[in-house]
């Protein structure tokens, strides 16, 4: 039987009935679709990613890139791939369409890129960073730099980066040196080495344009000295050829998962020569960064949940074929009868329903931010200003829990296969390697909660966390019109009411000035706090499946086993918060540096 990587049946149950993209497309701003058009789309792009993507995942993990005379190889299917993703419109999908874009929204990319990413996600970041650079230059370029870029970019036949990460300068950006000096032309000539980049030279593409980061010489220390570059591989020459640029891979690096995207170990400027064109104001990139650096932590978010995906499909199906042992209710002990298989067993079940309850969770919390994002897009100041809050507050959120969770939820589906899932036989263990680097990359899961606790939930005096509770407010009021949720709801409103506890309980310690100790259990915060909005989620989407059910619409099965899922994550993963809670109210705290004697033996 073909194994299948997701659910789209579930992708248009959130995307539709959930998160209500029809109130999305009532903006003129999308006035090009509707609801046809967006089935449409999200059909093409299955089709996509079941001749492009699926089919080569387990061969690019095998074959990954090589380095050799100063040059990169990729797999052969990333061409074909490219093409067809330029040929199909998705790289540029969400752009303006002055801009050659298709202006579709947010929620629909989100859930082509879930399609896509849970068939291969190795190849998808190739798109994926195409896309968050070009829209950088949708954002801040000039229009000189949009006509240059966009339409090569856009049809897939130019690579975009993200060079930020330099060897001193990781988690703490603040201190990139790579060097921007001004020219009289008005270029600069760009100076420094960026590692980990990904996608960042292969021979398979045309050009290759990074988004760099460096500082102008002469400028402060600090994000405020951080100035937007783009430096490609290949730069317009005189009359108008395309001319080395003097940006080469010193090495590529072997790593644990994703392996078919090369991450490099770039050298910019070693023989002088790397000319770097200013996007926007000087020493204003770091936050022109951090635009792509949300919608990419979104992604990043919804890229573990597509990873996840597959994996719970492959260990569903696994399950559903294994025969082993008996179960007690047919006599374990009559060994005549027939073994049954393991999903009949309570234990194994439990790990099905986890990895579900971790999916479809995370993934409708991915979703709510891209509705977020869209509102956001195309409402009057006011809606703007109250969307982006909200999606400022919960973007750390959808990066992290999905993420984190991400992993458990794999390590349970390698579980379910037993010896299988430890081998190569089996495609858990590559989804369980791949997933590895999630909470790693666009902000570690330490910087996510800083942010999280530091800046998002004191924003604005806490205006954020109160737009998020009149937001859960309403999941509430519709569950308390079913006696049968009513439960549920009483849950949550308890745990929104925990949540407010701890952070009067932590927040004096911030204006007290005692930063390092009111951020000391940021991530167990963060912990919390994935699980409250994920329950949101899950009220949400049982309200809706209720809904359903009660009017005696389509599908009860379907309708029945999400309610079944929200009442798992009540009774097994929201009781979790008790434990977190009691850490974050405990006045004991073992892990603030005095000196590392008590870390000693
Ligand atoms: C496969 C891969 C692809 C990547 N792709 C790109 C890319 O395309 N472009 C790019 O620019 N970068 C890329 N990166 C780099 C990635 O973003 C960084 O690895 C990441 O930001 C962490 O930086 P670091 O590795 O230097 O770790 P460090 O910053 O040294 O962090 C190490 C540990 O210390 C913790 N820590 C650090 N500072 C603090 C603090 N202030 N408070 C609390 N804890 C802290 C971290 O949470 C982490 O646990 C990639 C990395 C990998 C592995």
């Amino acid at each position: 039987m073909a194994r299948e990587y997701v659910n789209m049946k579930n992708l248009r149950f959130l995307l539709h009935d959930v998160h209500q993209i029809k109130e999305v497309l009532a903006q003129p701003y999308y006035a090009e679709h509707d609801l046809e058009s967006i089935d449409m789309m999200l059909d093409a792009v299955k089709q996509l990613s079941d001749t492009y993507l699926f089919p080569h995942y387990e061969d690019m993990d095998r074959n990954e890139p090589q380095l050799e005379g100063g040059e990169i190889k990729v797999h052969h299917s990333v061409r074909p791939y490219l093409d067809a993703m330029g040929e199909g419109g998705w790289i540029g999908a969400v752009a303006p369409m002055d801009l050659g874009g298709m202006q579709i929204p947010e929620m629909l990319g989100v859930s082509a890129a879930f399609v896509m990413a849970a068939a291969n996600n190795g190849a998808t970041g190739f798109n994926g960073l195409t896309t968050g650079a070009a829209n950088l230059i949708v954002s801040f370029g000039s229009a000189e730099q949009k006509e240059k870029y966009l339409p090569k970019m856009f049809e897939g036949s130019w690579q975009g980066t993200m060079a930020l990460t330099e060897p001193q300068a990781g988690s703490s950006l603040s201190d990139i040196q790579t060097t921007a000096t001004p020219m009289p032309d008005g270029s600069y000539r760009i100076r420094g080495q960026k590692i980990y980049i990904s996608a960042g030279d292969y021979t398979e593409t045309e050009n290759v344009v990074h988004m760099l980061l460096a500082r102008i010489d002469g400028a402060p220390l600090g994000t405020k000295g951080i100035s937007l570059f783009i430096v490609p591989k290949y730069r317009e020459g005189e009359h108008g050829e395309l001319v080395f640029n003097d940006v080469t891979p010193a090495g590529l690096y072997h790593k644990l998962g994703q392996k078919g995207t090369p991450a490099t170990h770039l050298m910019y400027g070693e023989k002088d020569d790397c000319h770097g064109y200013l996007v926007g104001e000087p020493h204003r990139g770091l936050s022109y960064m951090f635009q792509m650096m949300n919608e990419a932590r979104l992604l990043v978010g919804l890229g573990a949940v597509s990873i996840a995906s597959a994996a719970y499909h492959a260990s569903l199906q696994y399950a559903k074929e294994r025969p082993q042992g008996r179960r007690y209710e047919d006599g374990k002990r009559d060994l005549t009868g027939p073994q049954t298989p393991i999903i009949n067993h309570p234990d194994v079940r439990r790990m099905l329903l986890l990895q579900k309850a971790i999916v479809e969770g995370g993934l409708s919390l991915v979703m709510e931010c891209a509705r977020y994002a869209d509102l956001a897009k195309a409402g009057d100041e006011e809606t703007r200003a109250h969307y982006e809050l909200l999606l400022d507050l919960l973007t750390p959120v959808a990066k992290t829990y999905p993420s984190e969770m991400g992993i458990v939820s794999i390590s349970q589906g390698l579980q379910v296969l037993g010896g299988g899932g430890f081998c190569k036989d089996f495609p858990l263990e590559n989804y369980y390697r791949d997933i590895r680097i999630y909470p790693i990359y666009e902000g570690t899961t330490g910087i996510q909660s800083q942010d999280l606790l530091g800046r998002k939930v004191v924003i604005k005096n806490g205006k954020a966390v109160k737009l998020l509770m009149a937001e859960i407010q309403k999941t509430l009021e519709a569950a308390e019109a079913y006696e049968d949720l009513r439960p549920y709801a009483e849950k949550l409103r308890a745990k929104l009411e925990t949540v407010q506890q701890i952070l009067m309980h932590l927040v004096p310690f911030a204006m007290q000035g005692k930063i390092e100790r009111y951020l000391s259990d940021a991530t167990l915060f963060m912990e919390l706090f994935g699980l409250v909005v994920v329950a949101w989620q899950w009220l949400k989407q049982g309200v809706v499946a209720k809904q359903h059910l009660v009017s005696g619409k389509d599908d009860p099965d379907f309708m029945e086993s999400k309610l079944h899922t929200m009442k798992f994550f009540y009774h097994y993963e929201l009781p979790k918060t008790l434990g977190l809670a009691e850490r974050l109210l405990d006045d004991t705290v073992l892990t603030i540096a005095e000196d590392t004697r008590e870390l000693v033996n």
